[in-house]
């Protein structure tokens, strides 16, 4: 933090015109990322300071910065949150063609203000014994049939308001409140804890059904979490709408910030995520997919399952995220 801020300083007093560098705000906040931008230095000379943390924090913290912020770059783990630091106009639109050219179309911004890095899928995970027929689509959670046996956590989450906003664009706003009166019926428990604890309910047979983003489960798998690594042989799971919309995905997206002091460096460094190498670690450090087509998925990420995904432009999780919250509160959903 302290590094990212004195570094800046140095640079637009004493060294201007050749302090090679780019500052990130981001809310990833892996050790492994210190690889990624160690690579960049690298190959291009120019320095990466950064700052971590929430997307709130960071974004209160660019409005407090106004024009005076060191910040080229920021980066979240959401559609729906780079989306409010845009309206909050933090945002500038980038002209890249190696941008639009890798970056598929629906996980970019319309007129470029931000663009998905990575993807993660949000998915129905259910037992294999007490459910062997599971829900093959998020708007078969709403059934009648799995009343007391569903788990999710609280709707207030961002991972929900997005899956909310994708449903309200698919099915109408009185199609989305109906199913969300319909899950909140269904739940086996009033939303607690996180998406791991959705898993752990599957486990200790307090839930049947969970919705639960893929990495979670990915990371289950390569690393020892407590009270699912080990124990997950009854855990199966469906990518929902194979059929109909495809299965919502999310990403891991940044953008260029509006008074950027190192534009020319944070487009570099912005073109830089979609070369192979850096799309396959950026993925792979979280269990998520590249976005940029053709880049080898992780083995873990990978034994999920190949699918379809929902090819609605992610800035719809941004705009319909407060009617998202809307239709939750009204029908009294935790
Ligand atoms: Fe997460």
């Amino acid at each position: 933090m302290h590094r990212l801020l004195a570094a800046a300083f140095i640079a637009a007093t004493a060294l201007p015109g050749w302090a090679q560098e780019v500052n990130i705000y981001s809310s990833r906040h892996y050790d492994t990322d210190e690889k990624l931008y160690l690579d960049f230095t690298e190959a291009t000379g120019i320095e990466v300071n950064r700052i971590e943390g929430t997307t709130d924090e960071l974004i209160a913290r660019l409005k407090a910065e106004g024009r005076n912020s060191p910040a080229d770059i920021l980066l979240t783990v959401d559609a729906g949150r780079i989306w409010l630091a845009d309206r909050e106009g933090l945002l500038q639109p980038v002209q890249s063609d190696v941008l639009d050219s890798r970056v598929p179309a629906e996980f970019r911004h319309p007129d470029d203000h931000w663009f998905g890095f990575s993807t993660r899928a949000r998915i129905i995970f259910h037992s294999k014994s007490r459910v062997p027929n599971p829900p093959r689509t998020y708007e078969a959670l709403a059934d009648p049939e799995w009343k007391g046996r569903v788990c999710i956590r609280s709707a207030t989450d961002v991972y929900n308001l997005s899956l909310m906003s994708a449903i309200i664009a698919h099915d109408g706003e009185a199609g989305a409140a109906e199913w969300a009166k319909g899950v909140l019926d269904n739940l086996a428990r009033p939303p607690e804890g996180a998406d791991l604890d959705q898993l752990r309910g599957i486990i200790s047979g307090q839930c049947d059904i969970a919705v639960v983003n893929t990495y979670y489960y990915a990371r289950t798998l390569a690393e020892n979490v407590d009270g699912i690594s080990g124990e997950s042989e009854d855990l199966a799971w469906v990518f929902p709408n194979q059929e109909t919309t495809g299965t919502h995905v999310n990403i891991a997206a940044a953008g260029i910030v509006i008074n950027s002091p190192n534009k020319e460096n944070a487009v570099r460094f912005l073109e830089y995520l979609t070369t192979d190498q850096a799309q396959a670690y950026f993925a792979n450090q979280n269990y998520e997919f590249p976005v940029v087509e053709g880049v080898k998925v992780s083995e873990i990420a990978a034994s999920l399952g190949t699918f379809r995904r929902d090819t609605l432009n992610l800035s719809v999780l941004g705009e319909n995220q407060p009617k998202a919250q809307e239709i939750f509160n009204a029908v009294g959903f935790p």
